[in-house]
């Protein structure tokens, strides 16, 4: 590409909503161009790396054994009123109507229309397995969309979605689509964790998430420092730690007037928060339960949420609650000694091995030292509890937990028989019996990708691309004064000649100032830069650097060709 001819848009200013390195850069090198909040246009340049993304993910889903097919963006409410997602999918769903008034989305994601066409078209088991993917912009009328491309309200994305006749083949399928992933964002360059995640409200056996590894990450994610073992923070199983010590000390009552918080407590009585117990009065269906964890720990909402005595979320119980519960003080001062035996106390692993522990004493003003379990308080239940922290032991038994954060950028989930079930998707087995088909579904953020990409390679001057993703693998950038110097003819034939030998070129035509141009080169991240000056040409050294070093190399004209093509190779 000669880029006089590529309407190469760079800018020196970051828009002041880009709050991150990858929005800043994307702006700032003409990749994208905001139409309205999340909706933004891919210029040129931004394209050619969107596709690149493209080009790999549908690469390997096709040798996945997956088929392409395309699906209308625009659905009919009908569809998702059959699973109940029309209400239940809430403010992300873009709603619209037709001239006649008939109700449309625009589809945030599609297990409704390729579920309609598997029971329109599928019959019998021996058409399964079957597994479709597309690759197709979706519209979620996020909150907060914002940086950029990364939580965007239009974005791309690949989705897939297989059926099976039972879940044995439905778990096969499913580890063949998470090699498939795997191989994708390593093809891409980009270092990256697959991580357990929570099947959440959809239920559904089995779920991870891939995540690019990168500190602006949304996501807080534990990996194991020894194993494989990862896991969303909201999912990591936290092991009980601590040595169960013997009780000892004499369970006492002391004013604490003022001290409420575990800090507060922990400072007053010169005790470490390790050795308090906090509890948290929540709502269920048959009235107040008590969920204690240990001082330094915090309470893990979605593990709580998950708890059977629990509504499916932590309401905190009201201090109106706590007055008529008969507990006698505010919240403050709570305990699991002498709750009322209405009361179910749940006690997180690692509070439980607890002993001689500080607690809140249920009178205002009072906490309780010396408290030890089975004599003071008996547990209903000893569960998981609480969020892990770093150092905590891996839940697989090897090594320590990091936590670490991540960009969501792909997800494959064992949806079971949930969408199958809701609208009537069956097939015949082979004894001619109806039966309802186990159905995956695996996303892929393919812009998201572009962005995450940036936030893992960049540095002060700009994006520095893996290769695969890069708009281009060299860019020449000819020095000179006159049309006529042997630099145009040199760079000419360079070009024409890396062009024939198929590596992705740019020739610097554009006839800017040597600061001007590497600067630009810089921004948007070309991996590879071939400089040429009639001084050099004289002295027969032409400059070579590569996007991450600080030198340049010096190299004799008869081996450029062959060695930016090996240098491409390398990183292409
Ligand atoms: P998130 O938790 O980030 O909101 P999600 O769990 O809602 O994502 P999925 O429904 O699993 O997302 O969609 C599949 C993939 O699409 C995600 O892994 C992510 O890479 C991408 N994606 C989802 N929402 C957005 C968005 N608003 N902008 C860009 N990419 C998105
Ligand atoms: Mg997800």
């Amino acid at each position: 590409m000669r880029l006089s001819q590529f309407h190469l848009h760079t800018s020196k200013q970051t828009p002041s909503d880009a709050e991150i390195a990858s929005h800043q850069l994307m702006m700032r090198s003409g990749m994208i161009r905001k139409l309205a909040a999340g909706i933004y246009t891919w210029t040129p340049l931004g394209l050619r790396i969107l596709r690149k993304v493209e080009t790999v993910v549908r690469q390997e889903m096709e040798n996945a054994g997956a088929l392409e097919l395309l699906m209308p963006a625009v659905q009919p409410a009908e569809l998702w009123q059959e699973t109940e997602r029309w209400e239940q999918f809430g403010g992300q769903l873009l709603k619209m109507r037709d001239r006649m008034q008939r109700e449309f989305c625009f589809g945030p994601t599609h297990e409704e229309v390729i579920t309609d066409m598997a029971r329109n078209e599928l019959r019998s088991y021996k058409q399964l397995p079957l597994n479709f993917f597309q690759i197709q912009t979706k519209f979620r009328d996020e909150i907060r969309p914002r940086f950029g491309v990364m939580r965007a309200r239009e974005f791309l994305m690949k989705d897939a979605y297989s059926f099976h006749v039972d879940q044995d083949c439905l778990g096969r399928t499913y580890q063949v689509m998470y090699d498939a992933y795997a191989r994708i964002f390593t093809r891409l360059g980009l270092r990256f964790r697959a991580v357990d995640a929570d099947t959440g409200a959809i239920g559904g056996n089995a779920s991870h998430e891939f995540h690019v590894l990168a500190d602006s990450g949304e996501d807080a994610i534990a990996v194991s420092n020894q194993s494989e073992y990862a896991a969303n923070v909201e999912k990591a199983e936290a092991l009980a730690v601590g040595e169960a010590r013997p009780a000892g000390a004499e369970l006492s009552k002391i004013d604490t007037p003022s001290q409420r918080t575990i800090e507060q407590i922990s400072e007053f009585l010169k005790v470490p928060a390790a050795n308090c117990v906090k509890t948290m009065l929540v709502r269920s269906e048959k009235g107040l339960v008590a969920l204690c964890v240990r001082g330094d720990h915090e309470i893990n909402e979605v593990k709580a949420a998950n708890l059977e005595q629990l509504p499916g979320e932590i309401i905190l119980a009201s201090e109106a609650e706590i007055a008529q519960s008969g507990i006698g003080c505010s919240a403050g001062f709570i305990g699991p000694v002498g709750l009322p035996d209405s009361i179910p106390l749940i006690v997180d692993r690692s509070a439980a091995v607890l002993a001689d522990f500080v607690c809140g004493a249920n009178s205002d003003g009072a906490h309780y030292v010396g408290a030890n379990w089975q004599r003071d308080a008996v547990a209903t239940d000893i569960v998981d509890l609480r969020k892990v922290v770093a150092g905590d032991p891996s839940p697989d038994g090897q090594g320590k937990l990091e936590l670490v954060r991540g960009i969501e950028v792909g997800h494959v989930f064992q949806l079971g028989q949930k969408y199958a079930k809701a609208m009537g998707a069956t097939v015949l087995d082979h004894q001619g019996k109806a039966r309802t088909i186990h159905m995956g579904c695996y996303g892929v953020g393919i812009s998201r990708i572009v962005a995450a990409a940036i936030e893992q390679n960049h540095d002060s001057k700009g994006i520095c691309w893996p290769g695969p993703m890069a708009p281009f693998q060299v860019v020449i950038c000819p020095i000179h004064k006159k049309a006529d110097s042997p630099v145009v003819a040199y760079v000419e034939s360079l070009y024409r000649q890396l062009q024939s030998r198929g590596v992705e070129v740019a020739l610097d035509d554009r006839g800017l100032r040597p600061g001007v141009m590497f600067a630009d080169m810089e921004l948007i991240g070309i991996p590879h830069r071939i400089v040429v000056s009639e001084r050099g040409l004289e002295s027969d050294q032409i400059e070579y650097r590569e996007r991450r070093a600080d030198e340049n190399e010096l190299w004799p004209q008869s081996e450029v060709l062959e060695r930016v093509i090996a240098n491409t190779l390398i990183t292409g």
